[in-house]
């Protein structure tokens, strides 16, 4: 998982999440990154790009602080409850309303069975599944 810094042509600057570097080209090209604000799907990527995690092998480890994953996972799941609106069941079908510009573009979260993502997938439709454990008062 990475995290860029975005910036849409309205410039209003947003951080996308990524399975990877390939994946946020996929993404962009596609027109599915779009701007939190406005909605717009005209998006650059910022040179001010942060890495969550390292690609093993990717370069030499340097001298850091190791990355604690636990600590980016919370750090991931408290992103989302914190930007993502929760559509609790209805998290497919809203997912399929907003991709087909029937509901307003905006980050939603919520359950989704495997059959569901998968359907999902296949339209084109990004769903990433978070450890985010059920529980109540998630909202
Ligand atoms: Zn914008």
């Amino acid at each position: 998982m990475i995290v860029y810094d975005l910036i849409c042509s309205a410039q209003h600057r947003f951080e996308g999440w990524f399975p990877s570097a390939e994946g946020f080209v996929a993404q962009k090209d596609s027109g599915a990154v779009t701007c939190p604000v406005c909605g717009d799907s005209i998006v650059e990527r910022l040179p001010s790009a942060s890495r969550i995690n390292r690609e093993v092998g990717d370069r030499p480890q340097q001298s850091e602080v190791p990355v604690n994953k636990k600590a980016l996972v919370q750090a991931l799941v408290e992103y989302v409850l914190a930007n993502a609106e929760d559509m609790g069941a209805e998290f497919a079908g809203e997912a399929r309303r907003i991709h087909y510009g029937e509901a307003a573009a905006r980050n939603i979260r919520g359950v989704a069975s495997k059959a569901e993502a998968d359907d999902l997938a296949e339209e084109g439709i990004s769903v990433y599944p978070l450890p985010i454990p059920p529980r109540e008062g998630w909202h």
